[in-house]
């Protein structure tokens, strides 16, 4: 299946000058979510979490929890989860904004793969990751569908760690 050909490029969203990689399409299709989450199923060795970036993350990362027989944590945007929270600020491509996931949620020393749709400059996938290792678990592994290659974002991981992109864009 060639998922790039489905991901739709929609300009100036959500701001002048950005270029939007859509992939509701993807998931409209009756075999994109089944055909995302098995590339990554096959990719990753047995972890014991997928932490899923809302919101698109969410979609993604709760199939490949099932699919892979693994918990599922979610890293939310600001005062949506109950309880102690883990809370870090980042940069976007467009922005800044600040990410929280719940204290204790993981296991300490647990093995966790990051999932989002896309990876563009990096702050977002960074910043998950601190909350993690703020949690005492550790970064096995990130997942995206799309890597916007140009922005570099992957410099801003850890590069001993195994990132796989399903689909790249070089401009
Ligand atoms: P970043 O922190 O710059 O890697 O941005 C990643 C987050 O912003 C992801 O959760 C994406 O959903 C979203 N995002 C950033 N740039 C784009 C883009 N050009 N197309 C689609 N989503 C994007």
């Amino acid at each position: 299946m060639d998922l790039k050909a489905i991901i739709r490029d929609v300009p100036d969203f959500p701001k002048p000058g950005i270029m939007f990689r859509d992939i509701m399409p993807l998931l409209a299709h009756p075999q994109g979510l089944a055909t995302i989450v098995a590339r990554f199923a096959d990719a990753f060795d047995r972890v014991d979490y997928i932490v899923g970036i809302e919101s698109r993350g969410f979609i993604i990362g709760a199939p490949l929890a099932l699919q892979i027989g693994c918990g599922f944590v979610p890293v939310r945007k600001p005062n949506k989860l109950p309880g102690k929270v883990h809370a870090i600020d980042y940069s976007l491509e467009y922005g800044t904004d600040r990410l929280e996931m719940q204290a204790g949620i993981l296991a300490p020393e647990a093995q966790v793969l990051i999932i989002d749709d896309v990876i563009a400059t990096g702050g977002t996938a960074a910043a998950t990751s601190r909350l993690v290792e703020q949690a005492g678990a550790r970064v096995a592994g990130y997942g995206f569908v799309v890597e916007l290659d140009f922005l570099r974002g992957r410099e801003k991981l850890n590069p001993a760690v195994p990132i796989v992109s399903l689909v790249s864009y070089q401009k």
